[in-house]
This record gives structure tokens, sequence and C-alpha cells, in this order.
């Protein structure tokens, strides 16, 4: 395989597309917590105020809100006329995750949490038992990405195994994709279940600390990518995010277009959400 850049026969209309949702702030029960890896943990959360929830996007983000730690109590805002407001009081601590897995006729939704060293979304989630409440807010808009590229390129660190799970749920039979994703060590693989004709590769961390180490650019500076037009979707802290984006458009002459690269987290600072784009 070589490297080549974007063919040069007419490119269809494969630009992305926003929609926007309703914007919505459900107060949400634990219904289960599953260990699904040493540091992966899975909360699936269900109640009447699921009722509506859509997430039509593989990479949307709701915004999470945390009880109070000493009291229990959970906020949200509520949605009036002239848009969100917030009650007298305090506000909770909110981190955006990505929906994994939404099951309408089920009523529950899954979200995957990325334990780290510290961290309030972490340590919820470490001791989350079945009763327990969480508030969800949105998605309030999703980013359609089309399928029908050659290939597709998906790369991210643990943060990013749910939005990598739902693209690689959705690619249809006869999509082409590859996967990077930089994980402590093989005890955190999980598996995917894809239609797609896949690619994967591990990058381990091994004893590096995340956040430190290039890990995922050096894995990719090594990867010879398949011919033909491709979407690049990546994800990860943020300062590896741009790397990569950079590496990829300057160098793997793929179409800034079709990269779209987010920063999930940055070292030493809370609650960061990143977008690199042209
Ligand atoms: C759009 C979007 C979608 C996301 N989806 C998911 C998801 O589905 N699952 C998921 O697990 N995360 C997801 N994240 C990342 C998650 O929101 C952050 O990791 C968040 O900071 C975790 O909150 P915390 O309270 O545990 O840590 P914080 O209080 O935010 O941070 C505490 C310290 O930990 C460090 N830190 C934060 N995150 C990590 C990390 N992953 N690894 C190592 N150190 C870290 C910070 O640098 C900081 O110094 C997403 C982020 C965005 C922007």
């Amino acid at each position: 395989m070589t490297d080549l850049s974007p063919s040069s026969s007419p490119t269809p209309d494969r630009l992305p597309r926003r929609v926007r949702h309703e914007l919505r702030f459900r107060k949400l029960e634990v219904r289960a917590v599953q260990r699904v890896a040493p540091h992966l943990i899975r909360i699936t959360l269900g109640g009447e105020e699921l009722a509506g929830f859509t997430s039509p996007g593989f990479d949307d983000h709701a915004k999470i809100f945390f009880p109070d730690a000493k009291t229990g109590a959970l906020t949200v805002p509520t949605v009036g006329p002239d848009g969100p407001s917030w009650p007298e009081g305090p506000k909770p601590t909110m981190r955006d995750y990505t929906p994994r897995r939404h099951d309408a006729a089920a009523g529950t939704l899954e979200l995957d949490f990325a334990l780290h060293e510290a961290g309030p979304a972490t340590r919820w989630a470490e001791e989350a038992k079945v009763g327990d409440r969480l508030g969800v807010g949105g998605p309030r808009g999703s980013f359609i990405v089309p399928t029908d590229f050659d290939w597709h390129l998906l790369v991210g660190d643990e943060t990013a195994l749910p939005a990598i799970w739902r693209r690689l749920a959705e690619l249809p039979a006869g999509a082409r994709a590859v996967v990077l994703a930089e994980i402590d060590g093989a005890a955190d693989e999980i598996p995917f279940e894809t239609r797609a004709s896949l690619d994967l590769r591990w990058v381990h961390r091994g004893d590096g600390e995340p956040g430190i180490g290039s890990g995922l650019l050096d894995a990719l500076r090594k990867l010879s990518l398949p011919a033909g037009d491709f979407h690049a979707w990546v994800a990860c802290k943020s300062v590896a995010a741009k790397a990569l984006r950079a590496h990829l458009v300057g160098e793997r002459g793929a179409n800034p277009k079709w990269v779209r690269a987010s920063g999930y987290w940055r070292r030493g600072a809370v609650a960061t959400h990143d977008t690199y784009e042209d």
C-alpha cells in the first residue's frame, strides 16, 4: 500500500451536514453499571425523561450534569422561551460525554466513562450504582458525515472509543475503515461490531502517562494509508489532535474538509472541547 493524495477524479458532494435538535435537559437514573475494561465503565441510564432523546451523529456529545458530591442534589437547567436558565443555587459539575448507544425501544442510554487519575466525572463513574441519578443535556446538534468515502480513518484515545464504536457500527457493508486507538494496554482493548472491512490497530501506552507521549502520532506516521478519498476523524487529548490533523493535511494529502479533529481533554485543564477544522 502506498500513500496517495485524494484521487483526482471529480469528488461527489461528501461534505458533512449539521443538524440542530431541540435543546432538552433530562434527569435520568442509573439502570446498570458495567466494568467493560480496567479503565472503562459503562453506565446504562433510563427513566421517563429519556423519551424523545435523539442522537443521529456518531460523535454527538451530551452535557452531563453530576449530582452534588455531598448532598446528592441534582440540578439541571430548564428551557423557557428565552432559552435555558438555571435555578437559584450553585451550578453542578458538567462534562461532555458521547451517547454510545441509545435504544429507544428499551428506553436506555449508554455512556462509557474512560477512567483516569482524578476528576469528578471519573470519581462519579467509579462509585456509581443502580438508582443513582445523572443529568443529561442535549445533544443540541449533530454532525452527519457521509459514509461513501473510499475508506475511513478513525483515530483516538479511550475518550473516543464510544464515537469510534458508533461509527464502526453504522458503516455499511463494503466500507473500509482503519482505526488507531490508544489505550493503556491489552486488557483495555474492547470489541467492535461492524459490517465494514476493519483494520484495527491498538496503540498501547504501556507505562507512559496519558497526555505525555505521542503514541498516536508515532503510529500514524508509520501507517501506510490505503489509496483513495478518505474521511479522517480524530479525538483525543487536544495537543495530539491538533498534531494529528496537521500531519494528515500537511504530510498525507488529506483533504482538510474531510478531516475532523477534536481535543476531548487537555492536560491540567478541566472540561475542554477544542475543534480543529478547516
Ligand atoms: C465532545 C466530547 C465528547 C467526549 N466523550 C467522552 C466519552 O464518551 N467518554 C469519556 O470517557 N470521555 C469523553 N470525553 C472526555 C471527557 O469529557 C474528559 O476527559 C473530562 O475532562 C473528564 O472529566 P473528569 O471530571 O473525569 O476530569 P476533569 O476534572 O475534567 O480533569 C481532571 C484532570 O484530569 C485530566 N484528564 C481529563 N480527562 C483525561 C483523560 N481522558 N485522560 C487523562 N487525563 C485526563 C485533566 O487534564 C485534568 O488535569 C469527551 C469530551 C468531549 C469534548
